[in-house]
């Protein structure tokens, strides 16, 4: 650090320079992150002091924060859902496997992942001394029920589904995999980080959401799909009481206990996701999924034309492809399997997939 300090001036053309660095979200077809909506920024702004890990100092924003969990909970069937907002998905699945480890107190517990899971599933099992199973797909890249019944013992204390995964955008069977749980009675995730803000919008789907009756906890990312200022991920539990496990006691704050990872907690994302939530409506949630999985489809469409087939037929905006081409002015991504992975969100508009689609015609002719 310098002795004397910069003018605005000086500092503020350094930020912008450094920020011309980056690259601009219209040509990233990787991410799971996009560009915010207008009244998330405005929203993330005016409560850009508040802290959530001393709530009683924000009351107002606390309840924000509650009100945040109850349309989410009414969202995924259960409004008396309980929890709380985290820094996404990675914080919400390593909280809700605290849950079911304290639960369940066994020498040596495991927890059984689909293959696909995110690697978040990795540090929360490490962090938290489980083993971790992880148990093959199916051909369409979703969990297999028969296997995870195979793969359960006496020292399973979770199960994990995906909804929506990230390579591939599946939707695991969460029913059966439901079923299997119950007649063991063990701990079911679901980590809906992506498809939890998508599948709800979609036509025909099976349940897997609260409606199946097993299903312990959600993990659903208003920083994804939401259009929320990043970070705002949360984490829902059936039963609300479940949290009280994970408190620990916080004498010198305004409240007593606290049962959150972090200890200081930005109030800003959570009332960037409420605004957006509120603002869309359903109705708007929904015409914004209607709209990336229409260019979804188009995307498939148009990379089977050139000949370059899909991995497979995905559930959620994730759209993947046998093509070994390396797009030049664009950014895609490689899934563990080696199939080119997009996807497709907000920011990846029609016009955005012609035009990568113009990029994949010149590098393929
Ligand atoms: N779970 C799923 C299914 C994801 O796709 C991701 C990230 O893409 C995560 C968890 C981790 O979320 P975050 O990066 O917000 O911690």
């Amino acid at each position: 650090m310098k002795e004397n300090g910069s003018s605005e001036e000086e500092l503020f053309s350094y930020l912008s320079s450094v920020r011309e660095e980056d690259l601009k979200y219209g040509r990233i077809l990787s991410s799971m992150c996009t560009r915010p909506h207008p009244v998330a920024i405005r929203a993330h702004m005016q409560f850009i002091e508040t802290n959530l890990g001393d709530p009683g100092l924000f009351p107002g924003t606390m309840g924000l924060e509650d009100e945040l969990i109850t349309m989410l909970g009414d969202l995924l069937h259960h409004s008396g859902a309980g929890g709380y907002a985290t820094s996404g998905g990675t914080e919400s699945n390593i909280q809700a496997l605290r849950i079911a480890k304290k639960q369940k107190p066994v020498d040596t517990p495991n927890v059984i992942i689909p293959a696909s899971a995110h690697f978040s599933f990795d540090k929360a099992c490490d962090m938290l001394g489980l083993q971790m199973r992880s148990v093959p797909l199916d051909a369409n890249y979703r969990m297999d029920p028969v296997l995870v019944n195979e793969a359960i013992d006496e020292k399973t204390v979770a199960i994990v589904s995906v909804v929506g995964t990230t390579e591939y955008g599946m939707i695991d069977p969460v029913k059966e995999i439901g079923s299997v749980a119950a007649d063991h009675d063990i701990f079911f995730h679901v980590d809906a980080a992506f498809g939890g803000l998508v599948a709800p919008f979609l036509p025909g789907l099976a349940p897997w959401d609260f409606l199946v009756p097993s299903v312990s906890s959600i993990s659903v990312d208003p920083h994804k799909m939401g259009m929320s200022t990043i970070p705002c991920g949360a984490l829902l539990l059936r039963d609300p009481e479940a949290f009280g496990c994970l408190n620990v006691d916080t004498p010198y704050l305004t409240v007593k206990k606290e049962c959150t990872l972090a200890g200081t907690r930005p109030g800003a994302p959570v009332a960037s996701a409420y605004a957006v939530l509120r603002y869309l409506g359903r109705e708007g949630l929904s015409a914004l999924v209607q709209g990336c999985m229409e260019n979804t489809r188009r995307l498939i469409e148009g990379m089977e034309a050139f000949g370059y087939a899909r991995a497979v037929t995905p559930d959620v905006n994730v759209a993947t492809f046998d093509c070994p081409l390396v797009p030049t002015g664009w950014r895609v991504s490689r899934t563990r399997w080696g199939h080119m992975r997009t996807v497709l969100m907000p920011h990846v508009t029609r016009d955005v997939v012609e035009s990568f689609l113009e990029t994949i015609g010149e590098s393929h002719a």
